[in-house]
């Protein structure tokens, strides 16, 4: 990768990159199979400061951007794709939020918290009847004098069982449209009435918490809610316009991680007296891969600059996530088929790759829902 970045980028590059080499990648298939992510290598994360990398410094966080975010969960996902959502939706779902919506008194709170990774962070949208249509939300939030009592089910939370804040989205407003009525809610994972139900046994990212969240007559005080009341649909668009850069970078990690298994394979495995590689028809496969990934990295760099620099990059985050997306899970592919018969089976870890890409085409908007937003900006509707 040689893009121009600053000595700070790539001081952060080179530091994740290694992190990923020694400790994310031997580890990878065993987070795969265990359904979980060991909690030292956690804990390590937490000692470089990546929990910390987007919240101020002020706050105890690295005080940097989008762009070095995206940085970094490229050489994480690289080595596994597990550990690169549990930090992207603790940087981007979460802290950014509280960063860009929350009140002083929450930023004192939290920010520290999440930046030492003494508290994970969790992000809950969806419900079991409200995917990508998620303004459909039924999750009650209702007025108790100065408290707020909110009930309801979120499904599909990231880090759910790990999690030690939860940005909660429920409806304030029955009265209101779809999605004027809801507002946002921080809510500690000790909160009376909340309780972590079903874990989600996946396809791909097993190592990564997948969980029901239960909210049982959940009682907050109002300087829980998050941003202004009813507004929060906006809070939680605005949100995964990062959390989408996100699992951009995250596409372009696993996308790397497939080119470079499937360009070792080519060169090592023979067939009909040479080596695979020398078949043009494999040197296609590889040359579309690059080019592809090498696209994916730059939409994903824009949208993450506009983001740091404060202008709208609600399209260019949907374009970098699409491509990014279909990008991984069309270098996964290539690469199980070069690998024939051996990248079948769990012998390489090429067969985690294919199943990991496969998610980055459906969570934070499935890629029928990147193509709207995109057509939407594009139509001004
Ligand atoms: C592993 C995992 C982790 C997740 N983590 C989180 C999390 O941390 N927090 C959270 O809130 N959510 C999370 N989600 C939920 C995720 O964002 C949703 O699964 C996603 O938005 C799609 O919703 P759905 O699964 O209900 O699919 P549906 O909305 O039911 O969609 C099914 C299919 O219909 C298509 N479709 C739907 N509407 C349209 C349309 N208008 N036009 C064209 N096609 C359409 C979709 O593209 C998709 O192919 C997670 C999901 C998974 C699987």
């Amino acid at each position: 990768m040689d893009f121009n970045f600053d000595e700070e980028l790539t001081m952060v590059r080179d530091m994740s990159r290694e992190f990923a080499e020694k400790e994310l990648l031997p580890r990878a298939t065993k987070f795969d199979r265990q359904e979980s992510i060991d909690p030292d290598v956690l804990e390590k994360m937490a000692e470089l400061g990546l929990f910390g990398l987007t919240i101020p410094e002020q706050y105890g966080g690295a005080g940097m951007g989008n762009l070095a975010l995206a940085v970094v969960l490229m050489e994480i996902n690289r080595a596994c794709a597990s550990t690169g959502v549990t930090l992207s939706v603790h940087n981007s779902l979460l802290g950014a939020p509280i960063r860009h919506f929350g009140s002083d008194e929450q930023k004192q709170e939290w920010l520290p918290k999440l930046a030492s990774g003494a508290c994970i962070g969790a992000y809950c949208l969806t419900e079991p009847n409200s995917g990508s249509d998620a303004a459909a939300l039924k999750t009650t939030a209702v007025k108790d004098g100065g408290d707020y009592v909110i009930n309801g089910t979120k499904v599909w939370v990231t880090n759910g069982g790990i999690a030690g804040l939860f940005v909660v989205y429920a409806r304030t407003d029955p009265e209101a449209s779809k999605a004027r009525g809801i507002s946002a809610f921080l809510v500690p994972s000790d909160t009376p009435g909340l309780s972590v139900g079903k874990h989600e046994p996946k396809t791909g990212i097993r190592g990564s918490s997948t969980t029901e969240i239960i909210l049982d007559n959940v009682r907050l005080p109002a300087s829980s809610l998050l941003g202004e009341e009813n507004r929060g649909f906006q809070i939680a668009m605005n949100t995964l316009d990062g959390g989408r850069i996100g699992i951009a970078s995250q596409s372009c990690g696993i996308a790397t991680a497939c080119l470079e298994a499937a360009v070792k394979y080519a060169n090592e495995r023979e067939q009909f007296g040479r080596t695979i590689g020398n078949f043009q028809a494999v040197q296609w496969k590889l040359s579309d891969m690059s080019t592809r990934i090498e696209a994916s990295k730059l939409l994903t760099f824009k949208a993450a600059k506009l983001r740091d620099d404060g202008e709208s990059c609600n399209k260019e985050a949907a374009q970098a996530k699409l491509f990014a997306s279909t990008s991984a899970n069309y270098c996964a592919d290539e690469c199980l088929q070069i690998h024939g018969g051996a990248g079948y089976t769990d012998d390489f870890h090429v067969e985690r790759l294919f199943r990991d890409a496969r998610i980055t085409e459906i969570y934070e908007g499935a890629t029928d829902i990147q193509r709207i937003v995109i057509a939407r900006q594009l139509l001004s509707v």
